[in-house]
C-alpha cells in the first residue's frame, strides 16, 4: 500500500469503490458468458497487447496472438471509419467456450457454439431452439464476446474476433449503424466495416 500513502481518504474511498464496481461488473459479465455457453471459465489471462481472455482451458500463446491480430485489424478498420472509442486492447474481454460442433453443414472446420435461438427462432439458422454461432456478444459495455475453442486454423480466431468486435465498435461509435446491423436474422453478415 506504500504507493497509496499520499492519497486523501476521500480519493482512496472513491478509488476503492470504483475498483469494487469494476469487479462486480466483470463478475456479472462472467456469469452471463457462463449462462450462454454452459461452460465454466477457470482461466483468465491477458494477451501480449492487453486484452483479457477467459478460457475453459488455459489459452495458448498462438490463440492469444490470434486474438490480438483480430483486434489490431478491428481497430485499424475502426480508425479508417473515423471511430475513436473502444479502440484499445484492454477494452475487450473474450471468452473461449467449448465448441459444440467443429464442422459446419458443408463438412468444413468450423468450431461453433450452440446458443439459444432467440430472435433467430424460425429462421434458416434455427436448429430446433438453438443456433450455431462462431461468436456471440456477451456484453456491450464493458465490451465482451464469446468464441469457440480452436485447435487449428487460428486465423479463424482473428476473423471472428474482428467480426464480433465490429458490433461493439459500432455500438460505441455509431449507434444507428449498430442497430441496423446487430441482428443477422434479418440478413447481413460480416464484414460490416470496410
Ligand atoms: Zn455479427
Amino acid at each position: 500500500m506504500k504507493q497509496l500513502r499520499h492519497l486523501t481518504p476521500l480519493f482512496l474511498a472513491i478509488f476503492l469503490s470504483s475498483t469494487i464496481s469494476i469487479v462486480a461488473q466483470n463478475r456479472t459479465v462472467l456469469a452471463e458468458a457462463e449462462r450462454i455457453s454452459g461452460d465454466k471459465f477457470g482461466f483468465v489471462v491477458r494477451t501480449p497487447m492487453g486484452a483479457a481472455v477467459y478460457g475453459v482451458k488455459r489459452p495458448s500463446a498462438k490463440v492469444l496472438a490470434a486474438v490480438d491480430s483480430g483486434l489490431t485489424d478491428l481497430f485499424a478498420i475502426g480508425r479508417k471509419n473515423k471511430y475513436k472509442k473502444r479502440l484499445s486492447y484492454s477494452d475487450y474481454t473474450i471468452y473461449i467456450a467449448n465448441a459444440d460442433r467443429t464442422k459446419n453443414i458443408d463438412g468444413n472446420y468450423s468450431p461453433d457454439i450452440a446458443v439459444d435461438a432467440a430472435q433467430y427462432a424460425g429462421s434458416i439458422y434455427d436448429k430446433g431452439g438453438y443456433i450455431y454461432a462462431s461468436g456471440m456478444i456477451v456484453a456491450l459495455n464493458p465490451c465482451a464476446f464469446l468464441i469457440a475453442e480452436h485447435t487449428k486454423e487460428f486465423t479463424r480466431i482473428s476473423e471472428v474476433v474482428r467480426y464480433e468486435g465490429e458490433h461493439l465498435v459500432l455500438y460505441h461509435n455509431d449507434r444507428q449503424r449498430y442497430s441496423e446491423t446487430a441482428d443477422h436474422s434479418k440478413g447481413g453478415g460480416h464484414p460490416i466495416l470496410n
